[in-house]
């Protein structure tokens, strides 16, 4: 019998619990991939993320490859694709992953009646996507409470679930013949990459756990923070795209053991608790999570001043550095994301969504759950408990970037500008600043703050 193991974002064969079950239950499998023209249609299919899945679909492919089998590609409607190749390979049902975003799950409820009609079963199978499924711890007492609002609650719950232990990579795999195949895209026809982007693929995705694991994980409580140093794992892509699975990273980083590898998890199971928010409130994607009657600016109102931001050319230098980092590498550092989104939201008072977006073109991790929750908790709409605070970039510069470094990398302008003088160069004297071809700062950070304590009845 022949069943279809149906890739999304679990793009890797290692510790895949749909291609364990559909293998142990068929001697063949078609392991596809559509592309889905409903994402290109949302705007996700953005070139960052497009080459990094280009990447991926290859070492998958050559994974199955070295095990006898390939994968099938295909692009259109998912739906329809997948009913298509059941067809053609005469499958009896398909395996998945169950999704988290609105999105995702429309495409289970759609793909589920689909194969019905026609007597399919469809097998959705959960802690493919997250370590811990979303909806698997719920606050206990709260009546009808359905997802935890407040992280550390829910990481103290979550801590306590017991995860599988990894499963293997399939020894071998038989594709049917006769199903049909596009060729799997490459990266090099994608146009408009950040030069520096990183290389998808599970076995990149795997050297990097590796290496990580093996050694810097140990020093990451004490200088996750610090933007020069960049000692963060850089897994995030490989988690977006499924590349590596949670549920793996996590059983691994426990069995290392310490402050560094227990403060990573809490990182991960940040990841799974912004999973849960989204599932259970998939609105939260668009709309604000709470209302905290802002009337934000629009792109319209404040235009000149976003695209300074989107430029990094505000005259801030650490939020400048940031934002030329995202645009470079298509990635960005955590402390960088915090303080720009603080920024965009707090100091220039812009609609979040406004930021979101931004992040989504191009962020090479850039995934709804993660990005617009966490764009939600620096505006103070979503799940953070201090809803007002507003990170100051000067001071955020000089406790993170004490040195300079994370600055004078990625504003060259300002190269020559030593230490943590490099952070505040309105302060020099007029003529030293006249001899820097680097703007003043756009807002004055004092009226940006009057004006969102206005905006939220603090003042
Ligand atoms: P590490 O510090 O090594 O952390 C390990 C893993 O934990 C990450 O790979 C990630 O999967 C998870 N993680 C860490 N911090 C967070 C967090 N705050 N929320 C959720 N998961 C987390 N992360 C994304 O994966 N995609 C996004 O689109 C995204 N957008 C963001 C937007 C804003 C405004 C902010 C403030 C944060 C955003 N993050 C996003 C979270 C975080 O910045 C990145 O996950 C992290 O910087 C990735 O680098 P790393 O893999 O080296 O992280």
């Amino acid at each position: 019998t022949t069943a279809v193991v149906l890739f999304t974002s679990d793009l890797r064969l290692h510790d895949h619990p749909p291609l364990c079950a559909a293998l142990a239950r068929h001697d063949r499998i078609v392991p596809l991939f559509v592309r889905d023209r409903g994402i290109a249609d949302a705007g996700f299919d953005v070139p960052n993320r497009r080459a990094f899945l280009a990447d991926c679909l290859a070492d998958l492919d050559d994974g199955l490859h070295a095990r006898g089998g390939h994968l099938v590609v295909r692009s259109g409607d998912v739906v329809e694709e997948v009913c298509e190749v059941a067809r053609e390979a005469d499958a009896a049902e398909v395996h998945m992953a169950a999704g988290v975003s609105g999105y995702a799950r429309t495409r289970e409820e759609r793909l589920g009646v689909a194969l019905g009609e026609r007597g399919l079963g469809l097998a959705v199978h959960d802690a493919v996507v997250t370590a811990v499924p979303p909806g698997a711890v719920v606050p206990t007492g709260s009546a009808g409470a359905d997802h935890f609002a407040v992280f550390t609650p829910y990481a103290r719950r979550w801590a306590q679930e017991s995860l599988r232990s990894p499963l293997h990579a399939p020894r071998s795999v038989t594709v049917p013949d006769g199903v049909r195949t596009e060729e799997v895209p490459a990266r090099d026809e994608v146009a408009g990459v950040s030069p520096a982007l990183a290389r998808g693929g599970e076995k990149t995705g795997r050297r990097r756990m590796n290496a990580w694991l093996r050694g810097p994980v140990g020093a990451y409580e004490d200088q996750h923070d610090d933007l020069a140093g960049d000692s963060t794992s850089r897994l995030s892509p490989h988690l977006h795209f499924g590349t590596l699975s949670a549920a793996e990273v996590v059983h691994r980083a426990r069995r290392v053991g310490g402050a560094g590898a227990d403060a990573f998890v809490r990182q991960v199971c940040w990841r799974d608790f912004h999973h849960q928010v989204l599932a259970a409130r998939p609105a939260a994607a668009d709309h604000n999570y709470r209302d905290k009657g802002d009337s934000w600016r629009t792109e319209e109102e404040a235009g000149c001043e976003v695209e300074a931001w989107r430029s990094g050319l505000t005259g801030y230098p650490v939020v400048d550095a940031a934002m030329r980092q995202l645009r470079h590498e298509g990635w960005m550092h955590n402390r960088g994301r915090l303080l720009t989104a603080s920024f965009l939201a707090k100091t220039l008072y812009v609609d979040w969504r406004v930021g979101a977006r931004h992040f989504l073109d191009l962020l090479v991790d850039g995934d709804v759950a993660n990005n617009q929750l966490n764009w939600q908790w620096v505006a103070g709409t979503g799940n953070d408990t201090r809803p007002n605070r507003v990170l100051n970039p000067v001071r955020q510069a000089l406790r993170y970037d004490p040195g300079g470094s994370y600055v004078r990398r990625w504003v060259p302008e300002l190269a020559g500008l030593e230490g943590a003088a490099v952070h505040e160069p309105w302060k020099l004297p007029a003529r030293e600043r006249a001899t820097y071809d680097y703007p003043e700062p756009i807002v004055a950070l004092d009226d940006g703050l009057a004006r969102f304590r206005q905006a939220r009845g603090l003042a």
